[in-house]
């Protein structure tokens, strides 16, 4: 007698949970606080860095030792760091920025980054010297949809609050490529190779911190950076709001 009500019952409570999880998916989801008090409680991305690519290096060790990607193909640029894990909050701001209109914390965020340049990253630029701050450019047309570009967003805030120079006309970018998002990544290097260049009449400075919102392969990093040293650049360092560990 119980067997029988449980053969009847186990799969309709089983249907059920199924049903209301998919009824959760089409809730709202919730908005995450982006009050400069929540940014900055939200969690910086520790670990010990592969001095050039900024990766986290499986080796445990004080020393600034590459990692062996670095090692064997170092990357065009002179150092990379994130301040963030791209998970959770951070993610999620990110996207909602990217792709719903909603507002960035642009202002908190850039303060965070001024405190990792006086902190765990005050020797990239090594003499102390104040970089030119240059974002990575958007697409023309991804510009108007989007009505901002988060990199140029942030890097006006960090350029004004550090008194340092921001140039966000010093890269153009290719309007032909598809999207970096959503393609795989043995795509990506492909995708984006070529497609920055600096004006002719443009010079680079000798220090460039080159902005953008999230690391994940390095390519477009790469290709920026091939662009800047190709036209005099002299130190780059690249920083991201966050990165995305595989
Ligand atoms: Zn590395």
């Amino acid at each position: 007698m119980f067997s029988r009500a449980k053969a009847r019952w186990v799969p309709f409570f089983r249907r059920s949970g199924a049903e209301l999880s998919c009824l959760r998916e089409l809730l709202p989801r919730p908005s995450p606080d982006l009050s400069a008090a929540a940014v900055r409680r939200w969690k910086a991305w520790e670990g010990n860095p592969c001095p050039l690519c900024g990766g986290c290096s499986a080796v445990s060790s004080d020393l600034p030792i590459p990692c062996a990607a670095c090692a064997a193909n170092p990357p065009p640029f002179d150092a990379a760091r994130s301040l963030f894990l791209h998970a959770g909050v951070v993610r999620a701001a990110i996207l909602s920025a990217k792709y719903a209109a909603r507002p960035f914390p642009a202002g908190p965020v850039a303060d965070r980054l001024r405190d990792a340049f006086r902190g765990p990253w005050r020797d990239l630029f090594p003499d102390g010297a104040a970089p030119t701050v240059v974002p990575v450019p958007v697409r023309p047309m991804k510009y108007l949809r989007r009505g901002c570009n988060l990199p140029a967003l942030v890097g006006a805030r960090l350029a004004s609050g550090s008194g340092w120079p921001f140039d966000p006309l010093l890269l153009r970018r290719d309007c032909e490529r598809a999207p970096q998002a959503g393609l795989p990544a043995g795509h990506r290097r492909e995708n984006v190779e070529g497609a920055f260049r600096v004006p002719r009449d443009r010079r680079v400075p000798a220090r460039v911190l080159l902005l953008d919102d999230v690391y994940t392969t390095g390519a477009t990093a790469e290709a920026c950076s091939i662009a800047l040293k190709r036209t005099g650049g002299g130190i780059i360092v690249v920083v991201t709001v966050a990165r995305a560990v595989p």
